[in-house]
């Protein structure tokens, strides 16, 4: 289970509430064990149990230590103890403003006589007078807490049964989600998730061992089931290093694509991104032209100036400096759009002339462009000239250029790439984390790619919707087949 879509993560989540409150029941349901640290657990692991009271200094300074070390790795920490010591309170929280995490406290409220009914059904209860001055204390600490400087003061109800359920919350911050259903989809017969997006799958990565084939087909099948709005193919000729090594297959993209099409899926097929450098600019209208007529219309061209000069040098072609292939990429969406009109007729335009526009098959519908790029030049080729803008999801960056985008042209539409780690729960997620993270600390490889729960990653999208995103590209650096298409379907709901 996500740790609650109402709360920031990742975060220091302080409990606080008296034995028998549900603390650690609350605990358990939204966070993975190594997140939470309990003094009672700690009492076991130094002490006779969790109730050995003798082994409290103990306990309490590895809880420190723990506390110390998970926020000081910018790591969620849970601490379960009775939450009544402001001078820990105080510590833990400069603790995580140190290392920039949100600050939460959790306060579980349960009448008297239900936390004493549970303390009696315990092996070791606490003692009723013991119990009895746990309460008093909670409730002065619980109004002392609002002034504290805590981000976030939730009051969960600790009886009444459902422990999933929700809770009120007061916040000084706006770190808040609130949960709030999205814009409604428009009307169009477009695939769109609920909260109005396009969701395409972005294969970057192609581990299909021995049957190519087989399993080209069953991701692209698996992606028309999950109701993707469609498939992009990366276009590089060299895997590049950001997704694999440079001995992984990555096909070629019009190739692959025409095996797709070939499928009678309601998916929408093209390139993201296609560096101008690789052809001549009417030999990729061509090609794109090509899978218009091969998939009725659901055919898209992203467009980027191409960046990589290792695989041009390998495969013997030019790469001019960067101007010159911003040049290219106003030139070819020039040319793709002369060759994709109508007729055959000579064309004269801005920058390119061509003496017959003879490309048949013609597209049978629009062929978007979609131009990939965050530089100042790329940006403006996109909202000037493109049909569409690419460029990455992640925050606050995208704010800068929906600004830039924007500026060039009031109703651009933008799309982006989404590079997330879903994972089914909790527990599966930091699990991926853990083998993808590489060299990167395992908090900062998270927060990049926003592991969570599809549930989780719903929240962030819509605030992609919000902000006007059309489209998300979304790659999993972790996809192995068609099975993972399971863990992007609910983004596409
Ligand atoms: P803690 O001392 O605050 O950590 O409390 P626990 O989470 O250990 O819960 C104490 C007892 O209450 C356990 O036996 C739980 O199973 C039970 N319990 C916890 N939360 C709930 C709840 O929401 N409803 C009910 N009915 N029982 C609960
Ligand atoms: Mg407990």
């Amino acid at each position: 289970m996500a740790p609650s879509p109402a709360l920031p993560d990742p975060a220091l989540v302080v409990l606080v509430g008296p034995s028998g409150a549900g603390k650690s029941t609350w605990a358990a349901a939204r966070f993975r064990a190594e997140e939470i640290v309990s003094s009672d657990a700690l009492r076991a692991l130094v002490g006779s149990g969790p109730a050995d009271l003798d082994a409290s200094i103990d306990a309490f300074d590895l809880l420190e230590r723990i506390v110390t070390a998970r926020l000081s790795r910018r790591l969620t920490t849970v601490v379960d103890t009775l939450g009544t010591d402001a001078d820990r309170r105080r510590r833990w929280l400069g603790l995580a403003r140190d290392a920039g995490l949100a600050c939460v406290v959790v306060v579980v409220d349960t009448p008297v006589a239900e936390a004493r009914r549970r303390n009696g059904l315990r092996d070791r209860s606490v003692p009723a007078a013991v119990l009895a001055q746990q309460h008093r204390r909670h409730a002065q600490v619980v109004p002392a807490l609002a002034d504290e400087g805590w981000d976030l003061v939730v009051t969960v109800p600790g009886s009444g049964g459902d422990v999933g359920s929700g809770g009120s919350s007061t916040s000084s911050g706006d770190s808040l989600s609130t949960g709030a259903d999205p814009p409604s989809s428009p009307a169009s017969g477009e695939r769109r998730s609920s909260q109005g997006l396009r969701i395409v799958l972005q294969l970057s990565r192609f581990p299909w061992g021995e049957d190519p084939r087989t399993w080209l087909r069953d991701v692209a099948l698996a992606a028309d089931d999950a109701g993707l709005a469609g498939i992009a193919v990366m276009d590089h000729l060299i895997q590049i290093p950001q997704v694999d090594r440079a001995w992984s297959p990555i096909p070629e993209p019009w190739v692959t694509l025409g095996l797709m099409a070939g499928l009678g899926t309601g998916l929408d097929l093209g390139t993201l991104v296609t560096p101008v450098t690789l052809r001549p600019a009417g030999v990729t209208a061509k090609a794109a032209a090509t899978l218009s007529a091969l998939t009725g219309g659901r055919t898209f061209l992203g467009l980027g100036a191409g960046w990589w000069e290792r695989e041009h040098a390998a495969y013997g072609v030019p790469f001019p400096p960067a101007r010159d292939r911003l040049d290219a990429l106003e030139a070819t969406i020039e040319t793709v759009r002369a060759l994709w009109g109508a007729g055959t007729r000579p064309y004269d335009g801005e920058r390119v002339s061509l003496p017959e526009t003879t490309c048949y098959p013609r597209p049978v519908a629009p062929i978007p462009v979609v131009v990939g790029g965050t530089g100042t030049r790329s940006l403006r080729v996109a909202a000037t000239l493109g049909d569409a803008a690419n460029v990455p999801s992640t925050l606050p960056a995208l704010d800068d250029h929906l600004a830039v985008l924007r500026g060039h042209r009031r109703d651009v539409a933008v799309t982006v790439l989404d590079l997330p780690t879903i994972g089914t729960d909790r527990d599966d997620t930091w699990a991926r984390v853990e083998r993808l993270r590489g060299r990167s600390a395992a908090a900062a490889y998270a927060g990049r790619t926003h592991a969570g729960t599809p549930a989780q990653h719903r929240d962030r999208y819509a605030g992609l919707a919000e902000r006007g995103v059309d489209t998300v590209f979304v790659a999993l650096a972790d996809l192995e087949g068609p099975d993972d298409l399971a863990r992007v379907a609910p983004l596409a709901r």
